[in-house]
């Protein structure tokens, strides 16, 4: 295991040197525990750098609490998180000790199911707000990035509205905006259509499926399989807190044509 320095909050990105040998992200058997009830233990995933991973599996199974433990929104028990070879995040009970990475975790995006904009700020200031805290960079610049990562989403025409004036699939695109106005090193999904109305939910995925398409290191929690399988690289499927496959689309789709047990839940 590697281990950050000790003076961790001093820590550059440049830190972070894309490498083909070590994963983008990667949990090492990770175990996490809400009092009694194990969600998941010995559980490992590595993400290479360009990849875009898909998880998906029942309700229940661990998706969510494994993908917010990537970023340290859950505390793992056990196990070591890494970023590009770096390790920052370990779990409690685990012998290593890591120093507090703010800046490491700021090189992680997350676009929640709920949105979580700021409701009192408008849509350009929800994008310019953690770039401007953080100090990388001027109002002018980061105001020009802001207003271009919303052109991308489509959303710039609204970009002094209110969240509340917006529709749920709105509000996501800007919130995917905001997660790319840090220029993470990798971006997580956790259920990103699942609170939107039927009739948003295409020009959201469209906007995932564009990022997928452009090398960005994405980890995807969805329900929606024919997206998975489009857009990924890699898909897992968790079940009761275990991987139980690990593989790309074509495998997935070959493995369900057999009548594999898969088939049960993915329907193609
Ligand atoms: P999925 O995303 O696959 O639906 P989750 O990761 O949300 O699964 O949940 C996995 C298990 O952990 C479930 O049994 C859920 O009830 C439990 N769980 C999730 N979050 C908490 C929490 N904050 N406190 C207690 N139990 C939780």
């Amino acid at each position: 295991l590697s281990t950050a320095p000790a003076d961790g909050q001093a820590v550059a990105a440049t830190q972070f040197t894309a490498s083909s040998q070590q994963p983008a992200i990667s949990l090492e058997r990770g175990e996490k525990r809400f009092g009694e009830s194990t969600v998941f233990s010995d559980l490992s995933l590595a993400v290479k750098q360009g990849e875009v991973v898909s998880i998906i599996g029942p309700s229940g199974s661990g998706k969510t609490t494994l993908i917010r433990s990537l970023n340290g929104l859950e505390a793992l028990n056990r196990g070591v998180v890494h970023l590009h070879g770096v390790a920052i995040l370990a779990g409690s009970e685990e012998s290593l000790k890591l120093p507090k990475l703010k800046h490491e975790m700021l090189e992680i995006g997350m676009v929640f199911q709920s949105f979580n904009l700021f409701p009192h700020k408008t849509v350009l200031d929800n994008v310019m707000m953690a770039p401007l805290y953080h100090k990388r960079g001027g109002r002018p610049e980061t105001e020009a990035k802001a207003r271009l990562l919303l052109d991308q989403v489509g959303m710039l025409m609204h970009e002094n509205k209110y969240p509340h004036q917006l529709s749920g699939g709105q509000q996501q695109r800007v919130a995917i905006a905001r997660a790319l106005a840090m220029e993470p090193l990798v971006l997580l999904f956790d259920e990103p259509t699942s609170a939107l109305d039927p009739e948003t939910v295409g020009e959201v995925l469209r906007i995932i499926a564009d990022l997928a398409k452009s090398g960005r290191t994405m980890v995807i929690v969805t329900h929606e399989m024919k997206f998975a399988l489009d857009v990924s690289d890699r898909v897992v499927f968790m079940e009761k807190g275990r991987i139980a496959f690990n593989g790309s689309p074509d495998e997935l789709r070959r493995q369900v044509a057999r009548g594999d047990r898969l088939a049960d839940f993915v329907r193609l």
